[in-house]
């Protein structure tokens, strides 16, 4: 590392590796040593940003930096580790109805939190009673949206994921409000959210939802036909049905 070159913070460095769900972002390596490389090279950038940082394990990392894996295929490989990205769903048909949810559930905070500082601006300049009933009602309907999202999302995963969707859920009721400059519901006053830092409470999301992609697949267990106990004392016809 050159000397000048400060230190990945903390924070954008654990984002980039709960992207990968601590593992290489190369799709069939997957190994779970490692470390963070510039997509375009530090040189150039002299700049740690999200968008161009990868968690690659030491010997993919060497294969990017020898140009047997080039930038443009880096890209790509950063690409699927989207949520977003069509790749999740195509790579975990599993979970496809999961990452649906999420990625509604994102959409429709990131609408709701849009309309709401529309609301804000509308009032700061004055907007007419009717422009103003327009975008109230428009932060309305997106706080609908995601609510509805967070409920099924809920109702798709597992304990851990709908937790920290209800933090982004509390934390996304008390942003709203503030900036549409309006009391928080009294439903939501004892469930003000420990940080109003919506990346950081994404990123937890995010973390959640690549433990249960990354989680080993259950064991299918078959149900029918069941190999009754008397097993044993049936005839040899009969025994076929249950091998
Ligand atoms: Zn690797």
């Amino acid at each position: 590392m050159p000397a000048n070159r400060p230190a990945i913070p903390r924070e954008l460095d654990r984002r980039v590796r709960v992207e990968a769900g601590h593992r290489c972002a190369i799709p069939h390596c997957r190994m779970p040593v490692l470390v963070i490389a510039h997509i375009r090279p530090w040189a150039t950038v002299k700049r740690h940003e999200f968008e161009n940082l990868v968690a690659l394990c030491p010997n993919c990392h060497t294969l990017f930096d020898r140009g047997d894996i080039d930038r443009k295929s880096m890209l790509h490989y950063k690409g699927r580790l989207s949520p977003f990205s069509p790749y999740a769903l195509a790579e975990h048909p599993d979970h496809i109805d999961l990452l649906a949810a999420y990625q509604k559930f994102r959409v429709f905070i990131d609408m709701w939190l849009d309309a709401a500082r529309a609301f804000s601006a509308a009032k700061q300049q004055g907007a007419g009673a009717d422009e103003g009933r327009r975008v109230f009602r428009t932060t309305g309907d997106a706080a609908m949206k995601a609510s509805h999202a967070r409920l099924y999302l809920a109702a798709e995963s597992p304990p851990p994921v709908a937790k920290a969707a209800d933090q982004i859920m509390n934390a996304a009721v008390w942003s709203a409000c503030t900036t549409m400059g309006m009391p928080v519901p009294a439903e939501f006053l004892h469930l003000k959210p420990a940080t109003d830092d919506l990346p950081a409470l994404w990123a937890d999301l995010e973390h959640e939802i690549h433990e249960v992609l990354n989680a080993p697949a259950r064991k299918k267990v078959k149900l029918m036909p069941q190999r009754p106990h008397y097993v044993d004392e049936l005839d040899e016809g009969q025994r076929q049905r249950f091998a």
